[in-house]
């Protein structure tokens, strides 16, 4: 088991969860998904799958049996390749804060508690991304920098 992962995030991953989100009055999410480079600690986030069906509420989000489902079923005809590499979701209101909330560390700490899972919380407030990984066994998050087309974690 590593420390911690270094995660690299496409560029395009950002706008497609922008996109996602910035027209919703409500919380928004889904699965981010890509390459896993245990080898070297390394993972790349590539796409995202959208949660559909999900119960989408101001200040949370819960994904269903059908949400599942449906992202089950996209990833294998979109990312039949691809590892679920996390999730993400954004934070809505003009008091949204970019932190997890408790309900987002359980859900994290439930569905994606491998050592290279991540998260990826969208303020769509202040337009801000937080990155949120495991870290010796803790969540630790980080605002993200954009360089070349790549999103890196901000050390
Ligand atoms: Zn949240």
């Amino acid at each position: 088991m590593r420390e911690s992962y270094n995660v690299f995030v496409c560029e395009s991953v950002l706008k497609e969860i922008r996109e996602h989100a910035k027209p919703s009055p409500t919380e928004v999410g889904g699965v981010l998904l890509g390459d896993l480079y245990e080898d070297v600690g390394n993972i790349e986030v590539l796409g995202t799958v959208r949660a559909k069906h999900a119960i989408s509420k101001e200040f949370k989000i819960t994904f269903t049996a059908a949400t599942w489902r449906g992202i089950k079923k996209e990833k294998r005809d979109k990312f039949p390749d691809k590892d679920i590499l996390g999730w993400y979701h954004s934070h809505v209101g003009k008091d949204a804060q970019s932190g997890f909330t408790f309900a987002d560390l359980d859900f994290h700490q439930k569905m994606f508690n491998k050592d290279w899972q991540v998260a990826i919380v969208y303020n769509a407030a202040k337009d801000d991304f937080t990155l949120f990984k495991w870290k010796a066994g803790r969540i630790v998050g980080d605002v993200i920098l954009l360089q070349r087309g790549y999103a890196t974690e901000n050390k």
